[in-house]
């Protein structure tokens, strides 16, 4: 058993500084270039360079303002992670097929895994994003397009993986690196690295999020260092 990495690119420009901050809204709500020199998509390099260094998979879901550049596309490469779609318009069945062939037409393969941007608490991120979250619906429509992951944004990590009948598996809940989104006294790191061993977990990280605070990045360099961790062939 083992860690499923969720990786959710939230942010194109991270969150600090000032400036950063605001081209992540203004890309997020508005248009702005991806722009390097801004440093498009900088924490999310670190991260994968962190996984690749420690030969450790991921799954990283994209939404349209953060869809990778070609050095990202590369390190993605190098590690053999999977890419999947970051869901904001969660509308109806057209508006989820448009970002997934979006983010398809961009990366040049087909897109096998999907998450949801928000956790349906009624606020909107960004211009595309629907807040609701309605996880029957999207695991409805990932096998329409015969997708084989679906990964919740459930806080209790505890709970099973399900497989519906055309294959597509079903995580509904992860254990959230950043304790805003967890019980911390229940779900220690230490409860996570004994869990892995007999159990497949989803370990969810936002980049930005964690590079801010030494001390989880400092877990998850533990936790990919130590646990096995995979995508699902
Ligand atoms: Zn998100």
């Amino acid at each position: 058993m083992a860690l499923i990495i969720r990786i959710d690119v939230d942010r194109p420009y991270g969150r600090r500084p000032l400036l950063r901050h605001f081209l992540s809204r203004l890309s997020s709500d508005l248009y702005f270039p991806r722009l390097a020199g801004f440093g498009f998509l900088a924490e999310l390099e670190t991260i994968l360079t962190l996984l690749n260094e420690a030969r450790a998979r991921a799954y990283v879901f994209f939404r349209r303002c953060t869809l990778p550049s070609r050095s990202i596309l590369k390190l993605l490469d190098i590690g053999r992670h999977e890419i999947g779609l970051h869901l904001e318009n969660s509308r109806s069945l057209p508006t989820f097929l448009e970002e997934t062939q979006i983010v398809e037409r961009h990366v040049g393969r087909k897109v096998l895994a999907v998450s949801k941007h928000g956790s349906g608490g009624g606020e909107k991120y960004g211009f595309h994003h629907y807040a609701p979250y309605e996880p029957a619906r999207y695991v409805e429509w990932a096998q329409l397009a015969s997708m084989r992951l679906f990964l919740g944004n459930l806080e209790d990590p505890t709970l099973q993986p399900t497989k519906a009948a055309t294959g597509l598996l079903v995580f509904p809940s992860a254990f959230w690196l950043e304790p805003s989104w967890r019980d911390t006294k229940e779900f220690t790191v230490g409860w996570l690295l004994d869990r892995a061993r007999y159990q497949d977990i989803v370990l969810l990280v936002h980049p930005e999020n964690v590079l801010a605070d030494p001390e989880l990045v400092t877990d998850f360099k533990r936790l990919i260092g130590t646990l096995e961790s995979r995508v699902l062939e």
